[in-house]
C-alpha cells in the first residue's frame, strides 16, 4: 500500500486563513483586534528563527504583535516585572515567552507567573489542569496542531490505539491527554519502557517527540499505521543522511547540508517508515508548521475568552 504523506501546508494554511476571518470579524463586530507578544532573551539562534515566524505569521493573520527582546544577561526579576506588567495591559491577550531562558532564569517561574487566561503555549499547570479535567483551555500548540493533521486528513482516533513515544509536559503528556479526549485508547512510552518496539508496532497511531534523529525505525511500526513525526533535529552528518533519506531524497539533503551545516530531520526514520506506514508527517513540512498556525489560533481563542465574547 503506498504512503500518503500528511503535508502540514495545506492544513496549516487553512488553519490561517479561518483564524483571519476571525480576526476581521472581531473588528468588524466588536472594534478590537487581538495583540499577541512574544518575549525572546539573549541570541539563541533557534528562537530567534522560530519568534521572527511567529512575529511574521501574526502579521500575516492580522494580529497586532510585537517582539520584546531582551539580552542574554537579564535577571529573572526584570524578565518577571516584564511579564507581570504584560499581565495588567488590557490591550494584550497573548503573551509567550521563548524557550530555552538563558540558565540565571528559572523557566519554570517565569511560565508560572503569566496570567493563565494570556497562556498562548498553554504552558500553565492552569492550563494543564484544566485540559486533564477536560474543561475550556488553552492547548499547548504542537499536541493541538497533531490533533487537527489527524481531523482534517479524516483519520480516525475514537476506539484506536495512539501510541505517544514522549512524556514532556510540552508534547508528549498534552497530546496523550488530546488523544484521551478523542476517544483513543492511549499508552505512554519513555525512556524506561521496555521494548519499546513490541509497544509502538501495536500503534494506529503512532507520535514520536522525542528529540533524537530518526529513532524510530521500520521495527517500531505497525502495517498501515499513521505516523504522526513531532521530532525537530539538526543533522550534519553526511552518512547518517545517508541512512535516513531514500535515495530519490538524498541529493536534496546532501546539498542542504553542504549549504547550511545540517538538515532538519525528525524523530522517524523516513526512508524506514514509508515502508511501512499508511499515513506519515514529513520533516521539515509536518507538523511544525501547525505549531505556528495553532498559536495564532490559540489568541485569538485567548481574546475571546478573556474580552468574554
Ligand atoms: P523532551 O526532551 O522534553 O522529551 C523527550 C521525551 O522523549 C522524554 O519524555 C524522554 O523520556 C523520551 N525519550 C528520550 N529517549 C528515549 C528513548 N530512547 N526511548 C523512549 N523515549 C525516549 O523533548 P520535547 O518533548 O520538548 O520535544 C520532543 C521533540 O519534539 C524534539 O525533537 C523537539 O525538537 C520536537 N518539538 C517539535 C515541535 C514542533 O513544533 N514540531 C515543538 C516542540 C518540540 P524520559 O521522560 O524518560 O526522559
Amino acid at each position: 500500500m503506498a504512503v500518503r504523506i500528511l503535508s502540514g501546508k495545506a492544513i496549516a494554511d487553512q488553519i490561517k486563513s479561518e483564524v483571519a476571518a476571525e480576526i476581521a470579524d472581531l473588528h468588524r463586530k466588536y472594534g478590537f483586534t487581538p495583540c499577541l507578544v512574544a518575549v525572546r532573551v539573549g541570541e539563541d539562534p533557534a528562537s530567534e528563527v522560530y519568534v521572527s515566524s511567529k512575529v511574521k505569521t501574526a502579521g500575516e493573520v492580522g494580529l497586532i504583535s510585537e517582539h520584546i527582546h531582551l539580552p542574554k544577561d537579564t535577571s529573572e526579576a526584570e524578565l518577571a516585572r516584564i511579564v507581570v506588567e504584560l499581565n495588567t495591559r488590557g490591550d494584550v491577550d497573548g503573551i509567550l515567552v521563548q524557550l530555552p531562558l538563558p540558565k540565571q532564569i528559572n523557566e519554570r517561574r517565569i511560565l508560572e507567573l503569566i496570567d493563565p487566561v494570556k497562556d498562548v503555549d498553554g504552558f500553565h499547570p492552569v492550563n494543564a489542569g484544566r485540559l486533564m479535567q477536560g474543561y475550556e483551555s488553552l492547548v499547548p500548540c504542537t499536541p493541538a496542531g497533531v490533533i487537527e493533521i489527524l481531523k482534517r486528513s479524516n483519520i480516525d482516533i475514537g476506539g484506536k490505539h495512539a501510541v505517544v513515544v514522549g512524556r514532556s509536559n510540552i508534547v508528549g503528556k498534552p497530546m496523550a491527554m488530546l488523544l484521551l479526549h478523542e476517544n483513543a485508547t492511549v499508552t505512554i512510552c519513555h525512556s524506561r519502557t521496555r521494548d519499546l518496539p513490541a509497544v509502538t508496532r501495536q500503534a494506529d497511531i503512532l507520535v514520536a517527540a522525542i528529540g533524537r534523529a530518526g529513532f524510530i525505525r521500520g521495527e517500531h511500526i505497525g502495517e498501515g499505521a499513521t505516523v504522526i513525526d513531532v521530532g525537530i533535529n539538526n543533522v550534519s552528518d553526511k552518512d547518517e543522511a545517508r541512512s535516513l533519506f531514500a535515495d530519490e531524497d538524498i541529493e536534496k539533503r546532501l546539498a542542504t547540508i553542504a549549504k547550511r551545516g545540517f538538515t532538519l530531520v525528525g524523530d522517524v526514520n523516513p526512508r524506514e517508515a514509508v515502508e511501512r506506514a499508511a499515513n506519515f508527517t514529513p520533516v521539515p513540512g509536518g507538523v511544525g508548521l501547525l505549531t505556528v498556525a495553532m498559536l495564532m489560533k490559540n489568541t485569538v481563542k485567548a481574546a475571546n475568552l478573556r474580552r468574554g465574547k
